[in-house]
């Protein structure tokens, strides 16, 4: 019988071969043939930190392989190609870097690598902030502090469900830091609070190619069923490591 360890490991093994056939699938088809060999980097898919059917019944497996394998990678992509053919002085640069101060970017790619680099880096944190029977309360500093700038987690909760319903289309909501004060905010697209030199803790995908399979327009009842699967530990470690500094 397997351990528990071993189990995972297992998982584990199983999510990176589907990340890593994902990334093929989308480098096989790059039209922009000169930047083949540049097209593995320099930003990469990182895999999921959980097989795909980990956050069911409330995340399906369907959504998740879709929106890692596809979206995500299509993101890593599409931000690789601009990088690679227009941006060579950032490949050296991390994902965060770039995007604190998009005003650096040629303006030829700006708009891509925005949206691109944005999407990148808010699903890179996004599949982080999910975790099989996650959910309840964030506990310690964080939740301490939750409670001390919104009244109570339920009306943190409630104001948070509310931002995330109220974007307009395509977006995200997030509890973000902003020189030690906690915020809720949206951001249309792709953009991140990064940008705008907030750190986001913790962020809901509202797109929906997030919840549409197994939620179709009920963007309401994903809301309801995402509180199941946050991961505070992994929002408890941001928010310890940036209550004092958006950069590490
Ligand atoms: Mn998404």
């Amino acid at each position: 019988m397997m351990t528990r360890r071993e189990a995972l490991k297992a998982a584990a093994f199983a999510a990176a071969g589907t990340a890593v056939a994902a990334g093929q699938i989308i480098r096989s088809t790059s039209k922009i043939q000169h930047t083949a060999a540049g097209a593995d980097g320099p930003f990469t898919l990182p895999e999921l930190p959980y097989p795909v059917d980990a956050l069911e019944p409330h995340i399906d497996a369907r959504t998740m392989e879709i929106h890692h394998g596809k979206h995500h990678a299509g993101y890593v992509a599409n931000l690789n190609r601009a990088i690679n053919e227009y941006g060579e002085q950032f490949r050296a640069m991390t994902i965060e870097d770039i995007l604190r101060d998009l005003s650096r970017v040629p303006e030829k790619i700006r708009a891509t690598v925005r949206n691109n680099g944005g999407g990148h880096y808010n699903h890179s944190l996004f599949w982080q902030m999910m975790t099989k029977n996650g959910g309840s309360e964030p506990k310690g500093d964080l939740g301490r502090a939750i409670a001390k700038r919104f009244g109570s987690f339920s009306v943190f909760k409630d104001e948070f469900s509310r931002a995330a319903l109220g974007v307009f289309g395509s977006g995200w909501a997030w509890l973000t830091l902003d020189a030690g004060q906690l915020h809720i905010e949206t951001t249309p697209n792709q953009d991140t609070p990064l940008s705008a030199g907030r750190m986001p803790l913790l962020g809901l995908d509202v797109w929906e190619h997030a919840y549409y399979l197994k939620y179709q327009n009920r963007r309401a009842d994903y809301v309801t069923a995402w509180w199941n699967v946050v991961n505070w530990d992994f929002v408890a470690e941001r928010y310890a490591l940036f209550k004092t500094s958006t950069t590490p």
